[in-house]
């Protein structure tokens, strides 16, 4: 096992927007992106956080990632709302397609936002919680494709698919918080793989095989390892056949097109997303649904704890109680994970000295 090593999450949101300011991204961009990763840093998904820095430096760097690209929705009609994301950072694009799918469902009752050519969206997550700030409940489906595949279909031994994940929001009622369901359809992210790896840590059994179809725990069997395994679908059959859903969905219905092997030999990540955006006062309102929530809410809760369990949790809770946890005490790191943005940011010209400093500082 590697150090681990403790940051504040202001004072590691300043030291991501010093790195991309230095690649020259603009200063709201690089707020956003600071403020995207530091958040999965916060909920607990580390491999949507600080790790990604690096990787998104070098999609800048070779152009698979257009750092001053603006959105722009190119045909509203109705409840549809179709978005170019120019392969521009995913904190903007994200941000604004949820932006115009609260406006319009709050017109409309439901929006159908179709954001297509999008750079890395992130944790899908953070675009539900967009929507529940409005109040809005929010269904995502998302496709991946810019780099190799990683996720073997059901049995096959072979990378086909994307990571492609789904996400799902309800609002908090008055004593439940609220519903945050966010999954990549492999049975990990592929993030996870490469946090493990920086941690020398090994992987759960059953998530991945190695390029001759055995399963394996060793992460470094498919991180920097271009010929290496494929990570596997989450629920057999049924994960699998969720990720071609989402490549139907948010592939070929927003115009981002499905992963196919022309659109898989690059180094970037390009994300399809196709989001339902609903108001719940075009259904009765909220108010009259709590009750209904709540009781769902406590009979799931109420049942005995399995073997190795100590509470029956929802989705959205192990992300909220790693963000109070993280803002009282700070956010773990790997140090090499610490040294990797370190790297990455002195490439830009940043010293680490103005790195530290930017960390430190209040
Ligand atoms: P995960 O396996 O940690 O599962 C997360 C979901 O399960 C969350 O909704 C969480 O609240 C819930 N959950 C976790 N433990 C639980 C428990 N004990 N009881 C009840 N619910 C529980 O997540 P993952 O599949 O590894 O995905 C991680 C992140 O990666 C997600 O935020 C996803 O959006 C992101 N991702 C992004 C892309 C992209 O291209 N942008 C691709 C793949 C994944």
């Amino acid at each position: 096992m590697s150090d681990t090593l403790l940051f504040g999450h202001d004072g590691l949101a300043r030291a991501i927007a010093v790195a991309f300011r230095a690649a020259g991204t603009p200063d709201d961009t690089a707020l956003a992106i600071a403020d995207m990763l530091v958040d999965a840093n916060l909920s607990g998904h580390d491999s949507h956080g600080i790790q990604m820095v690096k990787y998104y430096l070098d999609c800048q760097a070779q152009g698979g990632l257009d750092a001053h690209a603006t959105p722009r929705v190119f045909d509203e009609s109705g409840a549809v709302v179709r978005i170019d994301g120019g392969r521009g950072f995913g904190a903007v694009t994200g941000a604004f397609a949820m932006q115009h799918g609260i406006a319009n469902a709050r017109k409309n009752g439901v929006a159908l936002v179709a954001l297509a050519n999008s750079h890395h969206l992130g944790r899908i997550g953070r675009w539900a919680e967009l929507c529940l700030e409005s109040g809005m409940v929010s269904v995502h489906f998302v496709n991946v494709w810019g780099h190799r595949p990683l996720v073997a279909p059901w049995g096959g031994r072979k990378i086909r698919l994307g990571t492609n994940p789904i996400c799902a929001g309800m609002p908090a009622t008055a004593n439940h918080p609220a519903f945050v369901l966010d999954f990549a359809t492999s049975r990990v992210a592929f993030g996870k793989v490469g946090v493990a790896f920086d941690k020398g840590e090994v992987l759960p059994e059953g998530v991945m095989m190695d390029r001759d179809g055995a399963m394996t725990r060793d992460p470094g069997a498919m991180v920097d390892n271009e010929d290496g395994g494929a990570l596997i679908a989450m629920g057999e059959h049924k994960g699998s056949g969720l990720a071609v859903l989402c490549d139907l969905l948010a592939g070929v219905l927003t115009g981002n097109g499905v992963g196919t092997p022309e659109r898989q030999d690059g180094d970037t990540t390009i994300n399809g997303m196709l989001s339902f955006v609903i108001d719940p006062d075009a259904l009765g309102g909220f108010a009259a649904m709590e009750s209904e929530i709540e009781a769902l809410y406590d009979w799931v809760r109420s049942s005995l704890t399995a073997e190795g369990h100590d509470a029956i949790l929802l989705a959205g809770d192990p992300e909220r109680i790693a963000r109070e946890d993280r803002m009282a005490h700070g956010i773990p790191l790997a140090a090499a994970a610490w040294e990797g943005f370190i790297e990455a940011a002195m490439l830009q010209g940043v010293t680490r000295e103005a790195l530290e400093q930017a960390v430190s500082s209040s």
